[in-house]
C-alpha cells in the first residue's frame, strides 16, 4: 500500500516531471541547457517546501486537536470522532478531510460552550514546540502546568457531561415507565371485562329454563367466551411486553447508578495519587465531628506538608516532584489503620483524620511514618530518588468546636513546626501549641 506521504512525493515529482518534459527543447543549446537545470532545481525546491509546509500544517492540526481532546472526555462519542481525524491528518489533506475537520472543530467549539474554555495551560505544551520549531520562541520553554490537585475545573467538565448524559437517561426511564404503567392499566382494564362477562355467563347459564332456549344460550356462551380467549391471549401479549420494559427499566436503572457511582468516585478522587481529595475528605470530617458530638470518642487530625518540595521540581522537575507525592501516598502513609482516613488535601499536603485516637496514638503513628519513610528513603536513593522529610501539625478534636476551627488548629500547629525549623510534629492543645518532638 502507498502511504499518503510517498502519494504526494509521486504526485508532486509528476507535475514537476510535465513541466521540465514540456521544456526539454531548451537543453538542446548549452544556454537553454543552464536555464533548464536553473528551473530545475527551482521547481524541486518548490515540491520540496510545499511538502514542508503541508506536514507543518498537518502536524499544527494536530497538535490543536490534541489539545481539544484534552478537554473532551474519553466516554464522549466526539473524543474518538476527533482521535480518528487526527490519525487521518496526514499530508497532502484532501478537501474532504479539511471539510471534515471543519465540521469537527465546529462540534468542538460548541460542545466547549457547553463545557468550559480551552485553558492556556492546555494550549501552551501543544503550541510551544511548534512555535519553537518555526523559530518564533528561541527555545521550547518547559512547561510547569500549576499542579490541580483537586482539579474542580476538570470535575466540573466530567460532571457536566455526566449530568446531560444522565438526564437524558432519566428521561427515557420516565418515557418507559409512563408505557408501563399504560399498559398496566389496560391490563386491569381488559381483566374487569373478562370479569365482568364471566359474571353474565353464570348468571344467563343459572336463569335459563327451555331446552331450545338453553341451546340458544351455549351458543351465545360459547362466542363470549371465544371473545374472551382472544382477549386473554392480547392480555397475555401485554404482560410479556410489560415484563419486556420492566427487564429494559432494570438495565438502565443498574446503568445509571454505575455510572452515578463512577461519577461519585471521579469527584471525591485525586488522580494523581489515588488518594480521596479534599472534598472526600471534608465530607468525612463532618461526618465524624458530628458523630463525635453525639458520642463524644476521641477524634484527632493531622496535616502534613512536605519539606522543601518546591526544590525537587525546580531541580529535577514535575514529574520527580509527582513521582515523590505517589511513593508518600502509597510507600509511607500506608501505615495509617483502615478507619483512618488519609487524604490529599493540598498540593504536597496530606490531612489523616484518625478516629478513637488521642494525642498518644497519633504520636505512636506519626512515629511508624517516620520509620516508614526512612526505609523507603533507602529503598529510593539506590534509584537516585531522594524523599523529603515533613512537618506536622496535629490537633485534637475539642467538644464543641466546629470543622473549620479543628482544622485551623491542625493548621496552626502545622505552620508553627516550618517556623521551628521544619521535618516536625507540633500539637495544637487548645490553649497551646506543644512540641512533641521527643515522642514522634
Ligand atoms: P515548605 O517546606 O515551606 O513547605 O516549602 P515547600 O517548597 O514545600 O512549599 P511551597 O509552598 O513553597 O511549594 C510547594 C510546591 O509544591 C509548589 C508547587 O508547585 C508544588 N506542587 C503542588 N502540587 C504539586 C503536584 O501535584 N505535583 C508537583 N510536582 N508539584 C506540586
Ligand atoms: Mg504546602
Ligand atoms: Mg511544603
Amino acid at each position: 500500500m502507498v502511504s499518503k506521504g510517498q502519494g504526494l512525493h509521486s504526485r508532486s515529482s509528476a507535475v514537476l516531471d510535465k513541466v521540465l518534459t514540456l521544456l526539454s527543447d531548451l537543453r538542446t543549446t548549452t544556454s537553454g541547457r543552464i536555464i533548464y537545470s536553473h528551473i530545475e532545481q527551482m521547481l524541486g525546491e518548490m515540491v520540496a517546501d510545499h511538502h514542508k509546509t503541508e506536514e507543518a500544517y498537518a502536524s499544527f492540526l494536530s497538535m490543536l486537536l490534541e489539545a481539544c481532546l484534552s478537554q473532551i472526555p474519553v466516554e464522549n462519542p466526539l473524543h474518538t470522532h476527533l482521535r480518528l481525524l487526527q490519525m487521518r491528518l496526514m499530508p497532502p489533506l484532501s478537501v474532504s478531510e479539511l471539510g471534515a475537520l471543519n465540521r469537527c472543530i465546529e462540534a468542538v467549539s460548541d460542545e466547549m460552550v457547553s463545557t468550559a474554555p480551552l485553558r492556556s495551560s492546555d494550549l501552551a505544551p501543544a503550541l510551544t514546540p511548534l512555535l519553537a520549531r518555526f523559530g518564533v520562541l528561541d527555545k521550547a520553554p518547559v512547561v510547569t502546568p500549576r499542579p490541580e490537585p483537586h482539579q474542580p475545573q476538570a470535575e466540573q467538565r466530567v460532571n457536566a457531561a455526566y449530568r446531560a448524559h444522565l438526564d437524558e437517561k432519566r428521561e427515557a426511564m420516565q418515557r418507559l415507565q409512563s408505557d408501563f404503567v399504560e399498559q398496566m392499566d389496560e391490563a386491569v382494564a381488559e381483566y374487569d371485562a373478562f370479569g365482568e362477562l364471566l359474571d353474565s355467563a353464570l348468571k344467563v347459564m343459572r336463569e335459563v329454563g327451555h331446552a331450545d332456549e338453553q341451546e340458544k344460550r351455549r351458543l351465545e356462551i360459547i362466542q363470549a367466551l371465544q371473545q374472551i380467549c382472544e382477549g386473554h391471549k392480547a392480555l397475555a401479549q401485554k404482560f410479556s411486553r410489560a415484563q419486556e420494559y420492566l427487564g429494559l427499566i432494570e438495565d438502565d436503572n443498574q446503568q445509571l447508578s454505575d455510572e452515578l457511582d463512577r461519577v461519585r468516585l471521579l469527584s471525591l478522587t485525586d488522580e494523581l495519587t489515588g488518594l480521596p481529595n479534599r472534598r472526600a475528605f471534608m465530607r468525612r470530617l463532618e461526618d465524624e465531628v458530628s458523630r463525635v458530638q453525639r458520642h463524644g470518642a476521641p477524634l484527632s487530625l493531622v496535616i502534613m506538608d512536605l519539606d522543601f518540595f518546591k526544590k525537587i521540581n525546580d531541580q529535577r522537575g514535575h514529574a520527580a516532584g509527582d513521582a515523590v507525592l505517589r511513593h508518600y501516598a502509597k510507600g509511607v502513609l500506608c501505615i495509617f489503620r483502615h478507619h483512618d482516613l488519609v487524604a490529599r488535601y493540598g498540593g504536597e499536603e496530606f490531612a489523616v483524620l484518625l478516629p478513637n485516637t488521642d494525642q498518644e496514638g497519633v504520636c505512636r503513628a506519626l512515629k511508624k511514618v517516620r520509620r516508614r519513610l526512612a526505609d523507603v528513603s533507602d529503598q529510593l536513593s539506590e534509584e537516585g530518588m531522594l524523599l523529603p522529610t515533613f512537618s506536622a501539625g496535629v490537633a485534637e478534636y475539642s467538644p464543641g468546636e466546629t470543622a473549620h476551627s479543628f482544622i485551623e488548629r491542625a493548621d496552626t500547629a502545622l505552620y508553627t513546626a516550618k517556623r521551628n525549623g521544619r521535618d516536625r510534629v507540633e500539637v495544637h492543645t487548645g490553649d497551646d501549641i506543644a512540641d512533641i518532638q521527643g515522642r514522634v
